[in-house]
């Protein structure tokens, strides 16, 4: 296969403009085979704003044309191989089904173990029904909201398929979501997003692919205590509308994302060991996405997909301060999963075609912030500010929010006034009432110096919502590194909520990892592990 790379197009042009360019690049009418590798938009240098491609071509005399086109080279497709193992007696029960859970699942199914997917929320058809409840009229249902319920934390995204981490195991992923539905462009695209509408039908599918494989997959069935025999698992304890009962397992795959509070303390209960880690606070900011269209890219923003922007700043206080989870044309989302508290997050549908741009503006908290050694501080420290939100929006799942303008004590003139998008709705506020002076200093701070990256940053017509307290979890569940089990024989802390991982792709490939460590670990002689 020839790789050429580094071939630019204008914005105007087409997939097919860029077919013709290559062939006269190799001087031949036809190729065997041609498949896009990678896309990107250079925008750094306004106004010449263009795409940039990589193609891989199968054709004849390669060798030839890898030395003589610039940029080109011969590469060799890989495919995912699963280590091979041998047999587990008992299903292997993975509890939670987000990406971490679902990818952990999946790759067990396909490799022929029997597999117990157990979800406390529903299937992602009736958990859509209650997310729209909350959202339109405060009905929150504790156990079925955009935090749990099939496909995980992520299915009311905006589904960016991003990832600082580098794992020959993301292209697996990237393929098992092609398969279940995700747009083609996925496998190529430099900032690949897949949106709310296409998660919500790709989860749906890998649900039906483990269950034809002979997987299972429980909802409304959530662990509630592990058995254990002479420091190993031997049983999966579960809570279910028919009443409580046990599965034999000697693996469970705790898949459990960072909002499973109360499993985080049956296992603190259980004496599984865990210890703080820093994470993030603060809000939403919205921004007019044109006003974000033209400083990215300047005049030629219409013919170019929505703008995002990605920025940190470090102040002199030794804080940073960064921009989250940018959701391009898309809205901010009640995201509480516990009563009594208000938590903000963004998503955005697939064509990102909202008026406003939505981030959140994040401060690290480090557990040098909490009063006491507690592993289970960090999660305290979140749900103080979830429930002074509460308090402060009304009572009411109304959420916090403040003009630009007003938060930074500067006028508000601005040409791109926007309305907030968060549902039911927000109550307009000081925001010093519900963070921390730290976090609002640090966000005041951190606006202005952005607004020298990205002009009209702090403009004063933007809107702050939050909080945002649930960008990662506040604790980890410790796994030994070679093992990938606890300090219980059996348990594997899996996933973002393990703190292992940091967003939809990490977590996914975690699961994997986890997958072929089950299979490897039980494959192995009992003196060997
Ligand atoms: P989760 O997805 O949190 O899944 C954990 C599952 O476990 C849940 O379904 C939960 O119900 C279940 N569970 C918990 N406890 C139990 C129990 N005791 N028994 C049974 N089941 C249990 N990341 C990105 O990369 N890109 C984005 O665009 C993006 N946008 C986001 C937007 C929103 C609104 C939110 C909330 C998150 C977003 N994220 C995004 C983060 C991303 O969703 C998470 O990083 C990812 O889902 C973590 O995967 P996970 O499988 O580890 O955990």
């Amino acid at each position: 296969m020839l790789r050429i790379s580094d071939i630019k197009l204008g914005t105007d042009d087409t997939e097919s403009d860029l077919r013709k360019k290559v062939l006269k690049l190799l001087g031949v009418k036809n190729v065997k085979s041609f498949e896009i590798s990678k896309k990107s938009i250079d925008a750094r240098k306004k106004p010449d704003i263009h795409y940039v491609y990589s193609v891989d071509v199968e054709t004849d005399n390669e060798e030839y044309y890898a030395k003589k086109i610039k940029n080109s080279q011969i590469v060799k497709k890989k495919t995912y191989e699963f280590p091979k193992c041998g047999k587990i007696d008992k299903p292997v029960v993975i509890v939670g089904t987000g990406p971490a859970g679902l990818m952990c699942g999946l790759t067990l199914a396909q490799n022929g173990y029997k597999v117990i997917l157990l979800e406390r929320g529903k299937c992602v058809e009736e958990r859509m029904k209650d997310v729209e409840a909350f959202w339109e009229a405060g009905f929150l249902n504790p156990e079925s909201n955009v935090q749990f319920g099939e496909g995980g934390a992520g299915t009311f995204s905006d589904g960016k398929l991003t990832t600082g981490i580098k794992d020959f195991r993301i292209r697996k992923v990237l393929e098992e979501f092609h398969k279940h539905g995700a747009p083609k462009e996925i496998l190529y695209y430099s900032k690949p997003h897949v949106g709310t509408d296409n998660l919500s039908k790709m989860v749906a599918s890998i649900r039906s692919e483990i269950r034809k494989l002979g997987g299972e997959v429980r909802f409304s069935n959530k662990l509630v205590n592990v058995k254990t025999d002479n420091g190993e698992i031997c049983g999966a304890v579960v809570e279910s509308d028919s009443g409580e009962y046990v599965i034999e397992t000697n693996n469970i795959v705790l898949a459990i994302g960072h909002s499973a509070r109360d499993t985080f303390l049956m296992l603190q209960n259980r004496n599984i060991a865990m210890e703080q880690k820093s994470f993030s606070v603060g809000a939403r900011i919205e921004h007019s996405q044109e006003m974000i269209n033209k400083s990215q890219y300047g005049k030629a923003y219409k013919k170019l997909p929505a703008a995002d922007y990605k920025m940190a700043v470090h102040l002199e206080s030794g804080r940073g301060v960064y921009t989250f989870c940018m959701c391009p044309g898309g809205r901010v989302v009640a995201s509480a999963s516990e009563d009594g508290g208000v938590v903000t997050n963004g998503m955005s549908y697939f064509a990102r075609d909202g008026k406003n741009a939505n981030s959140a503006l994040l401060v690290n908290v480090t557990p040098s912030d909490f009063k006491t050694d507690d592993p289970l501080a960090g999660m305290y420290f979140q749900r103080e500010i979830e429930q002074r939100a509460f308090e402060v929006g009304g009572k009411n799942y109304n959420a916090p929010c403040q003009r630009v303008g007003d938060f930074l004590g500067t006028e508000s003139n601005s040409e791109y006034t926007v309305e907030p998008t968060y549902k039911p709705n927000v109550t307009w506020v000081n925001l010093d009432e519900v963070f921390p002076k730290f976090i609002t200093d640090s966000m005041r701070e951190g606006i202005v110096l952005m607004d020298n990256k990205l002009h009209g940053f702090a403009d004063n017509g933007a809107v702050i919502t939050g909080p945002e307290t649930r960008s990662s979890s506040p604790v980890r569940i410790i796994r030994d590194k070679k093992t990938m089990q606890s300090n219980i024989k059996g348990l594997y802390p899996c996933g973002e909520g393990a703190g292992y991982a940091g967003g939809i792709m990490s977590a996914a490939v975690d699961g994997i990892k986890t997958a072929e460590m089950v299979a490897i670990n039980n494959g192995r002689g009992k003196n060997e592990q």
